[in-house]
């Protein structure tokens, strides 16, 4: 999809809004399917958290995807969008017993991070196959909200604890049929990678019942023109021949599965908006929005960057702007930017959002949540409606503090 159809798409629209790209997805989907060609049994799993609109995830499956969820409610959706219970992972971290339990008697792949709730399924369930997820302890990703397989984290049961881990399975005779690992997001270093791949092969030794490893996800996607992404064809080279050894070794052909979720939408998606206000200080030039963090909380949240392009006018000369929203708090979108000249009204649109940017709205300063659209075929659909008042009120109770009072003085 190319500035036309994003121009032609904001003035049918109108903005805030996301579009997404669905033949960029099939390409990411397929880049990674190739890559890992060698490997006879590979299942991709979309992580849905990344962006969960129904329409994503049914085009995902129609892909062949299997999908990866956090939550019961994940689930529901990928059941609803018509994926099968046999094509689901459920991976959350620190639930109760009772949302696994539930997700078990859909027949959803289970994978369980940590010991107390391992050792309770399993004398509840002790037939159940069971992935387990493990936390490798190596030092993935710069950001430490995204970096989630370091000693500190609270990922996955720690590879300390494997004694431990053993006693359980084994007392409770379960059946573990996975292994499981995410290390986090923004994976750059693929010796990093192989080396924690390496500490789950040997934890793999302990189970003689394994139908799969997984290895997560963290591919790390480009943001800006000269920045370095994950090598996803040297990983696959170089894993497939790790993985392929080890299912010799192991006597058996295991399949080699990954949950990505950035990957496969991220460069996928745009955010438009439209500019309210141009505001002119001594030092800056400020192009204000008309949206904010409600919408795109990945640069106030991450230090995230999203290149900005002003669709409405791309041939203009470029100027140095700070991108701003509407929110009544520092709610910057990039700082500094070089933007072709932007008048009040015009289209801006950012890049990379279709991983964790609709999935992460909100309704703060009582705003809606934006439409969605997806294109595909050369042609726009709805795939989400904007939000309304009536969405903004829907389960608020307004007390009649009459009759409360009444019922004070009565009791008093
Ligand atoms: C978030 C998450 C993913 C997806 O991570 P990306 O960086 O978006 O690819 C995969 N697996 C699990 C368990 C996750 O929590």
């Amino acid at each position: 999809m190319n500035q036309a159809d994003l121009q032609s798409i904001a003035n049918e629209f109108g903005g805030p809004l996301y579009v997404y790209d669905a033949e960029k997805i099939e390409f990411q989907y397929r880049r990674l399917s190739n890559a890992f060609s060698g490997v006879k049994n590979l299942r991709l799993n979309y992580a849905t958290k990344a962006l969960s609109n129904i329409s994503i995830l049914s085009y995902i499956q129609k892909l062949g995807a299997g999908l990866d969820t956090v939550s019961i409610q994940e689930v529901r959706l990928g059941l609803q969008a018509g994926f099968k219970p046999s094509s689901i992972i459920y991976t959350p971290n620190g639930v109760s017993l009772a949302e696994i339990e539930e997700v078990a008697d859909y027949g959803v792949q289970i994978n369980i991070d940590n010991l107390s709730i391992l050792e309770q399924f399993g004398s509840k369930y002790p037939n159940t196959p069971v992935c387990i997820r493990i936390n490798p302890h190596v030092m993935a990703g710069g950001n430490s909200n995204i970096s989630v397989g370091h000693i500190d984290s609270k990922f996955g049961i720690s590879i300390h604890q494997i004694p431990h881990l053993l006693r359980i399975t084994e007392n409770t005779k379960m059946n573990i049929n996975g292994i499981h690992m995410h290390t986090g997001s923004d994976i750059l270093d693929i010796d990093v990678f192989l080396h924690a791949s390496e500490i789950l092969f040997e934890t793999a030794k302990n189970f003689k019942n394994l139908s799969f490893i997984d290895f997560g996800s963290g591919f790390k996607v480009p943001y800006k023109k000269e920045d370095i992404e994950t090598n996803i064809e040297e990983l696959g080279e170089r894993l497939t021949g790790k993985f392929n050894q080890f299912c010799a070794d192991y006597g058996k052909e295991l399949t080699l599965a990954f949950e990505p979720g950035k990957f496969l939408v991220s460069e996928a998606g745009y955010f438009i908006s439209k500019v309210n206000v141009i505001k002119q200080t001594t030092s800056t030039v400020f192009a204000q929005i008309d949206s904010g963090f409600n919408h795109l909380i990945r640069p106030m949240f991450y230090g995230s960057h999203h290149e900005i392009e002003n669709i409405s006018n791309p041939k203009g000369r470029e100027r140095f702007y700070s991108v701003v929203g509407y929110i009544c708090e520092t709610d910057t979108f990039g700082s500094n930017r070089k933007i072709s000249e932007i008048n009040e009204g015009d289209f801006l649109v950012f890049k990379n959002a279709g991983a964790y940017c609709q999935t992460m709205a909100s309704n703060y300063n009582s705003r809606y949540r934006p439409a969605e659209v997806l294109w595909i075929n050369n042609e726009a659909h709805l795939i989400r409606k904007e939000e309304t008042f009536q969405d903004i009120l829907h389960n608020q109770v307004l007390l009649n503090f009459d009759k409360v009072n009444e019922r004070k003085t009565v009791s008093t």
